[in-house]
């Protein structure tokens, strides 16, 4: 066929049709796909990743002195924090902490040493927040924020030299604290919605005449507001007298805005599910910045969503992963332990099939999360700004930190509910919402960007096509869309032969990395990944726009990229941490979970697909016999058990670089747990000896000689160690009810809730310090 025979009867005929049938982006859309790049998942989209190639990326490591700066500062700050006392009693970090965080520099590990910071590798920075979420989530995200999405790496990315070399210096040295507006009442998810805005017009500021915007916003849910400096604020732009351009409506743009300007209100403070983190919502009511408060200047007004999604498009794959990442690990470190010393029944909880259940699940959640932030940082650290990536590390990890906290939870029983300083779950469990929530809720996340983003931005050829079909000049549009579309057409038809090859074969045939007892896993992904290719295309081509609506059948498809892309970084973790045969049953343990939850989401896609026959189709190539994986066995899932029930190297590679308390401590339910724990594997063999007796009573033991005088001791040892590690905290009744004297004839909580961008008051501006909370006055001793 000639090639203009084929553009002008065939392509150009589809062109038309795809102009109308394809989804229209929103310039929000738009700027939110073409934020940041694509790296490993583009790949998994082609329907043949190249596995050699994943196993050649570098895995990410640390320098010397990020290494020390672990080892010491964030240590120190480790034993400096109680996370009790933070919460409970001064609901805040104490003077000496907010002192050491800004010494140390924690609030400037992104900013290059050149400004004065850390200039830490995204590897530093993350495992940074890890070991800080293993002991208190309160320090864990007042640190992770200005390291976040917010005025530093904005600056980074798009301030003008003298704004970063005005504010990066200060920021470094701790003279600034940041935080970040962009949710308002009205606009959460929705953000762009935001009716917040500023008016380009000539005003005063510091004391000289100049051109400005004057601003108007109610911001809320603002990390660190109620005591940041400068206020890096969303907020829609207007130029009515065309002041800088001839432009009216500008759109979103990013300013910095010093919190002690007239007309700035900061609100009082927020309490986010009992944890004490600065957050609060503020205010400005007529606050005029001069135009060099915009950041990267008057060339990036109307920039503010790009901006925005391509710093999202790093960040969000760093502190929210991190934390859930320590959370998994922090769990399986001590409900392992746990699991271990807690007897029920005569025997440790840890030997009920049904807790094992929990443990190993735990377990493997554990070693998977931490393999997708390995892999994703070491991503970041090339170079790369994977934004479907980090939006699935968001969202993955903060939804599997949940099932593992759950876990813990109900394994622990009461232990884990009574509050106090002896608890040290609640405080994780109370703070897995807000992870969920913030950088983009889950919900929204899993089916508009999973996929959503995923398939326009990874595909190989569909951005390539939808920017031929809105190409101004329509010849030129036909010409590019011939050669993309073609292209396309081939690329369905080898996965349609593909898919339908593995999956006829039960993938025994699908290309795998030599990767020794793991090369059986690369099969099964590959036959995956070209099932998820073939039905991409078929509902694209089908649904086309109405897919975006679609939003079940969007997120299932979110749910086979996410797990195709952690199982890979689980394999990789294998291969990169030497293919060692204990963590084994981990690596089983994430492969089955994850088959089986793509064999059933492809499942639920096909029986929910609107059009019926590409349902059968699909059925026919990818699933003729409907999902056949049945997750993980019940014996692997004991041997993950055992792996956090017992000490060892796979335990050790699993809980690496944790906080772990001083084992003295004899306030700290972490410590006291860790060394019961300890102490009752030490004295293992002796409790074994005593069973094989069939004597329960340790005097008894001694007198049957079954064990030495020496031996009860440790024995006895042992049991006073367990009652204080099971111990719970409990309270006088006034300790409890104290609480409410404080808010006498005073109003204790108020609304700020309304959707309204006035200011609350007319009053001249003023910044309140934050209101002190209450405190819980400390509880009795440990029953
Ligand atoms: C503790 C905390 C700290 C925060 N810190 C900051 C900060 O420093 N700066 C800042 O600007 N913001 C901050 N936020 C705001 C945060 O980003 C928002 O809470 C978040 O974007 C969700 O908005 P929302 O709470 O209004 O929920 P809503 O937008 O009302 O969403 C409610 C539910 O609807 C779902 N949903 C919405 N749209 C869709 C859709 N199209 N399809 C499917 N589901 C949908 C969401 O997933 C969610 O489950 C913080 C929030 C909290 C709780």
């Amino acid at each position: 066929m000639s090639s203009s025979f084929r553009r002008d009867w065939l392509t150009k005929p589809i062109f038309r049709l795809a102009q109308r049938a394809l989804p229209r982006l929103s310039d929000t859309e738009r700027e939110a796909i073409e934020a940041g790049d694509v790296w490993w998942d583009a790949d998994l989209f082609t329907g043949n990743p190249d596995w050699e190639k994943l196993l050649a990326f570098s895995p990410a490591r640390l320098s010397d002195e990020e290494k020390q700066f672990l080892d010491g500062p964030v240590e120190e700050l480790c034993r400096m924090v109680n996370d009790w006392r933070i919460n409970w009693e001064l609901h805040d970090l104490p003077p000496e902490v907010w002192e050491f965080l800004k010494a140390k520099k924690f609030f400037a590990m992104i900013i290059p040493k050149r400004y004065g910071g850390l200039g830490f590798s995204a590897y530093a920075h993350s495992e940074v927040i890890r070991k800080l979420s293993s002991c208190s989530i309160s320090t864990a995200v007042t640190a992770m924020v200005p390291n976040s999405l917010g005025p530093g790496e904005l600056l980074l990315q798009f301030g003008t030299t003298e704004q970063q070399d005005y504010w990066l210096p200060r920021l470094a040295r701790g003279e600034e604290i940041p935080c970040f507006g962009l949710t308002s009442p009205e606009a959460g998810s929705d953000a762009a919605s935001m009716i917040d805005n500023g008016v380009v017009c000539r005003g005063t500021f510091q004391g000289q005449e100049t051109l400005g915007i004057r601003l108007n916003w109610h911001k809320r849910y603002i990390t660190l507001g109620p005591i940041a400096t400068v206020l890096g604020l969303a907020f829609k732009l207007r130029d009515p007298d065309h002041l800088i351009g001839g432009r009216e409506d500008i759109g979103i743009t990013l300013a910095l805005v010093p919190t002690n300007l007239p007309g700035v209100s900061i609100g009082r403070r927020h309490l986010p599910a009992m944890h004490v983190f600065q957050n609060g919502p503020n205010w400005g009511h007529d606050v005029f910045i001069p135009m060099d408060h915009v950041i990267g200047g008057v060339a990036q007004v109307g920039k503010g969503w790009k901006m925005l999604m391509s710093a999202l498009a790093a960040g969000r794959g760093i502190s929210l992963p991190s934390l859930s990442a320590a959370g998994a690990a922090f769990c399986a470190n001590i409900t392992g332990a746990y699991a271990r010393i807690r007897e029920q029944f005569h025997v440790p909880i840890a030997q009920f099939e049904a807790i094992q259940e929990r443990l190993g699940r735990i377990a493997a959640t554990a070693y998977l999360l931490d393999a997708a932030r390995r892999m994703t940082c070491a991503a970041l650290d090339e170079g790369h700004h994977p934004a479907v990536v980090t939006a699935i590390m968001k969202s993955q990890a903060t939804d599997r930190m949940r099932i593992a906290v759950n876990d813990a939870m109900d394994v622990h029983g009461g232990k884990a509910i009574i509050e106090g300083p002896l608890n040290y779950l609640g405080s994780l469990y109370r703070g897995v919402p807000i992870a969920i929530t913030v950088e983009g809720a889950n919900i929204v996340t899993r089916a508009l960007i999973q996929f959503g983003q995923g398939a326009i931005r990874c595909h190989p050829y569909l951005l390539k096509e939808m920017q031929a079909l809105e190409e101004p000049d329509k010849e030129k549009g036909v010409d590019e869309f011939d050669k993309v579309l073609w292209a396309h057409v081939g690329h369905s038809l080898a996965n349609t032969m593909r898919a339908w090859g593995r999956a006829w074969t039960g993938g025994l045939i699908a290309p795998a990395a030599d990767a020794g007892a793991a090369t059986k896993f690369y099969r099964q992904l590959s036959r995956h990944a070209a099932a998820f290719a073939l039905a991409v295309d078929l509902s694209l081509l089908t649904l086309g726009g109405a897919l975006k609506r679609k939003e079940m059948i969007s997120a299932r498809f979110g749910d086979i990229l996410s797990e195709l892309y952690l199982s890979s970084a689980a394999l990789k973790r294998w291969n990169d941490e030497g293919r060692q045969g204990d963590d084994f049953p981990l690596l089983v343990s994430c492969m089955e979970s994850s088959f089986a939850t793509i064999e059933a989401r492809f499942d639920e896609i096909i029986a929910n697909f609107p059009v019926r026959p590409v349902a059968w189709l699909l059925r026919f190539i990818v699933q003729p016999l409907g999902p056949r994986r049945r997750g993980v066995s019940d014996r692997i899932n004991d041997r993950c058990a055992d792996i956090i029930t017992n000490p060892g190297a796979a335990r050790d590679r699993l809980t690496v670089d944790l906080y772990h308390p001083n084992p003295g401590e004899t306030e700290n339910g972490v410590a006291l747990v860790e060394r019961a724990f300890a102490m009752t594997v030490e004295v293992q063999p002796i409790r074994d000896r005593m069973r094989t007796a069939r004597v329960r009573d340790i005097d008894a033991a001694v007198t049957q000689r079954t064990i030495t005088a020496d031996e009860a001791g440790k024995l006895k040892a042992v049991a006073e160690a367990i009652a204080a590690a099971v111990a719970v905290n409990d309270f006088a009744p006034e300790e409890l009810t104290s609480r409410g004297k404080a808010s006498k004839g005073e109003k204790s909580s108020q609304a700020t809730s309304q959707a309204t961008s006035q200011p609350i008051s007319d009053q001249p501006v003023e910044l309140p310090p934050p209101e002190p909370l209450q405190a819980l006055p400390p509880p009795q001793a440990a029953e």
